[in-house]
């Protein structure tokens, strides 16, 4: 399956039916499995042999997902969780505890950023961040021996910043650290992270996998690329886990994915339901399909804006002058997604009144779905923030951000020249 393009494994991964079997996977809706021999379980606890027991753990809905953004991302494991918050939340757990530290990127989404800059510190885990831009000295200055983890979003929300892959992925290979990337606004349809030298792919599936607004979930892909034995820096792989009979991580092929469902999934019950698995499976099937369109409808959409007199700035890494271009060709060379931000000349005031004349772009909490919808960061997902941490995530006061759907280009356009009017 692995060898077939991204077109093909979205509608074609993650699940085969046997004869007679349905065509696509049924939602499996049941807590608990059957077993007729004591042994059969017992191996299963043991994770000798594979297979479902309780829906806590794993459930063969959310497995065909699980499957099919594996084989999208090109990973070696993958865990379905409740959303795209627990699938970093849990990333996090199976590796640090507290006296630990992070380092991340500062332009970051905002529900992660509270996660990490206030919830994590509360727990004894640090984190250090970084700007996109800093230079590879400064960015590894950070790291020290408890550094468990190097956070960053292939392309970041809402400040629509394209990471630099080999920056990071260097400096990670080089001090034995373990790199994550939130792939959300890229999806694997435009990036595959693991190509880049990243470890663990991280999605929120309630964004454009499932692309129709219609169910949340998160997922964590473990690329199998990160060799966790006899690496100093992660202790809790290479000793045994006492609270799962003595399991040694580093030694198995898949060790953050064993490691991450066995305990943290066990522990939190943080795991995608069945029917939000079912949706997600079947959005996913258009992925690559929607992201051409809507990159293609952001490209116009982005270059009308720039030369809009009432426009001060436009941020999409497509456009010429984007200081963020040479790093789209090379990682996103097949489009950016339909993420943009810009800002309107006369603040806040003006983009209330630009957002409220709008009529087929809707104002919502949301983004990355087949209609277009339009939010205000600093008066709503990011308003507990100071105008310090505003700035540190690339974040004006006059900043809209503008998820591009994949209706008509012209009837998108034309309703943002209307609502532009009113300013
Ligand atoms: C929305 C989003 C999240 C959080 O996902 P939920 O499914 O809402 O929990 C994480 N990262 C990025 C980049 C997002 O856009």
């Amino acid at each position: 399956m692995s060898n077939y393009k991204t077109d093909t494994l979205c509608v074609q991964a993650g699940y085969k039916p046997e004869t007679g079997e349905s065509r696509i996977p049924q939602i499996c809706q049941s807590t608990t499995f059957y077993y007729g021999e004591t042994q059969a379980m017992a191996d299963l606890f043991d994770l000798k042999a594979n297979g479902f027991f309780y829906s806590r753990l794993a459930n063969p809905t959310v497995e065909a997902l699980e499957k099919k953004i594996t084989a999208l991302e090109g990973g070696a494991y993958a865990l379905g969780c409740a959303s795209g918050m627990s699938a970093i939340l849990l990333t996090v757990m199976t590796v640090c505890g507290a006296g630990d530290n992070i380092v991340c990127a500062s332009e970051i989404y905002g529900g992660t950023y509270n996660l990490f800059a206030v919830t994590l510190p509360k727990f004894g885990i640090e984190c250090r961040f970084f700007n996109a831009d800093d230079s590879a000295e400064k960015i590894n200055s950070l790291i020290d021996k408890n550094t468990k983890l190097v956070f960053a979003e292939t392309i970041a929300n809402p400040a629509i910043v394209v990471l630099d892959f080999d920056k990071i992925s260097a400096i990670c290979k080089q001090q034995g650290v373990l790199f994550a990337v939130d792939n959300t606004l890229a999806t694997p349809a435009l990036c595959r992270p693991a190509e880049w030298g990243v470890d663990i792919v991280i999605h929120s599936t309630t964004k454009y996998m499932d692309g129709h607004a219609a169910a949340l979930g998160g997922m964590i892909v473990d690329c199998g690329t990160f060799v966790f034995k006899n690496n100093p820096r992660y202790p809790a792989f290479n000793t045994p886990d006492e609270s799962y009979h003595g399991l040694v991580y580093a030694d198995l092929t898949v060790a953050f994915g064993t490691k991450c469902r066995a305990q943290m999934m066990r522990d939190t019950g943080a795991i995608m339901s069945p029917q939000n698995a079912f949706l997600t499976y079947i959005g996913s099937d258009t992925l690559a399909l929607r992201m051409e369109r809507h990159s293609r409808n952001a490209e116009k959409v982005a270059l009308y804006l720039k030369n809009h007199p009432k426009i001060e700035w436009v941020k999409y890494a497509a456009l010429d002058d984007s200081p963020y271009r040479a790093l789209a060709q090379k990682y996103l060379p097949n489009g950016c997604g339909g993420m943009m931000s810009f800002g309107i000349k006369g603040g806040s005031k003006a983009c209330a009144r630009f957002m409220e004349a709008l009529k087929l772009v809707t104002q919502e909490t949301h983004v990355a779905d087949v209609r277009s919808c339009i939010l205000h960061p600093a008066s709503t997902t990011h308003r507990q923030l100071s105008d310090k941490q505003l700035e540190e995530a690339g974040i004006a006061p006059n900043l809209v951000r503008l998820s591009v759907g994949i209706e008509a280009v012209e009837d998108i356009i034309s309703d943002v020249e209307n609502a532009l009017k009113s300013v």
